[in-house]
């Protein structure tokens, strides 16, 4: 099979470096554009990244020599994989829908929106049918979906087991959230040495109101948000990257803590499709008291597990536990 040629926007930045590292041999997708900022526009690659390449390993040979162009849609491939800076997402991602191409956004800019799929495969694939509805409210001959924010991601994948399993009633979820997550540079390190910042901007907002979207039901063409409460505080820690949110749920029903493992551990609802970047246990679970930990556990299932450990009894809600996710692997790129 000719492999599906793709481009990058926001090539250039944390979430764009991992695309690029991800994509190299790809079995379905050939990188053949990467895109950034009029600033990098003109450069190779590797010119363009030079002193803010983040990624532990080389720049693939294959990208490095690529000309970065800037974010018009006029590329020469067929699927954009978008990691733009939210300040411009939403005006270039919807050009190049409207020009024809296949849109996959990390920005928040048209998540909520009720034609896009908010999307995590693993758990609620069937709201990709609002593309069809997409197409038709906007004349696009392309379309878009979104990724969601990367403290939702982790939180939601660990929801969906029990919901499915025994009624989600409530949630109570703090976060312990990377530096990665802010970008780079980022948060300036004399404000996170020796510190915690109990503020991210919009944050705690996104993951509240995507879950609801996310664990909706759809309904013809739209969803209809769960019926849940979300509370959620988020911090950002002096880590590089993985989130780490402890969670608490009530539900309806109140199973043992064996079966919350067990609904955990079995949920594995793509398996059958054999997907080249879908791990093999969506879910992990840590028996040890200590774990998840970011430095330990990050990279389980080459950053695309959720690492789920200290599953135990909450005296206010009714269960709690903890939960980590990498969040420029799994929550983006
Ligand atoms: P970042 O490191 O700041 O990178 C931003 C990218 O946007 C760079 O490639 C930059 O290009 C490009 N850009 C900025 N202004 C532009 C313009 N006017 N025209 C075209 N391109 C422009 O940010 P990031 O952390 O990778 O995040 C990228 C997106 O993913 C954001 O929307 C973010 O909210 C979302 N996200 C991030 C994470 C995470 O963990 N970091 C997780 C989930 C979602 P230049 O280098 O040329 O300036």
């Amino acid at each position: 099979m000719a492999k599906i040629k793709v481009g990058i926007l926001g090539a250039t930045g944390m979430v764009g470096q991992r695309f690029v590292q991800l994509l190299q041999n790809h079995p379905w997708f050939e990188i053949t554009e990467v895109a950034a900022s009029e600033k990098s526009a003109g450069l190779t690659y590797k010119e363009a990244v030079a002193g803010r390449w983040k990624i532990g390993s080389e720049i693939p040979d294959r990208v490095a020599n690529i000309k970065v162009k800037e974010c018009i849609p006029n590329l020469d491939c067929k699927i954009v994989f978008s990691a733009l800076d939210a300040t411009v997402a939403g005006q270039i991602e919807g050009e190049f829908a409207k020009s024809g191409y296949i849109v996959s956004s990390n920005a928040k800019n048209y998540r909520m929106e009720a034609d896009v799929p908010l999307l995590i495969p693993e758990v609620n694939p069937e709201h990709l049918e609002l593309i069809k509805q997409q197409k038709k409210n906007r004349n696009w001959k392309g379309f878009i979906v979104t990724n969601p924010n990367c403290t939702t991601i982790g939180m939601v994948i660990s929801l969906k087991p029990l919901q499915e399993n025994f009624g989600l009633k409530r949630v109570i979820m703090t976060s312990m959230q990377a530096l990665s997550g802010a970008g780079y540079p980022g948060v300036a390190s004399l404000d996170i040495l020796d510190n915690v910042i109990p503020f991210i901007s919009g944050e705690e907002e996104k993951v509240e109101a995507e879950t609801l979207k996310l664990l909706g039901r759809l309904n013809k063409d739209k969803v209809e948000n769960a019926g849940i409460k979300v509370s959620a505080q988020c911090n950002r820690v002096n880590v590089k990257d993985g989130h780490l949110e402890t969670v608490s749920v009530e539900l309806e029903k109140k199973p043992r803590i064996e079966e919350i493992s067990a609904a955990f551990r079995y949920f594995n609802p793509l398996k059958k499709l054999k997907l080249p970047s879908a791990p093999e246990h969506p879910i992990i679970i840590r028996a040890e008291p200590d774990r998840p930990q970011p430095r330990l556990d990050r990279d389980l299932e080459n950053g695309m597990a959720t690492v789920i450990g200290r599953i135990r009894k909450c005296n206010v809600l009714d269960y709690r536990f903890v939960a980590l996710s990498h969040n420029t692997i799994r929550g983006a790129a």
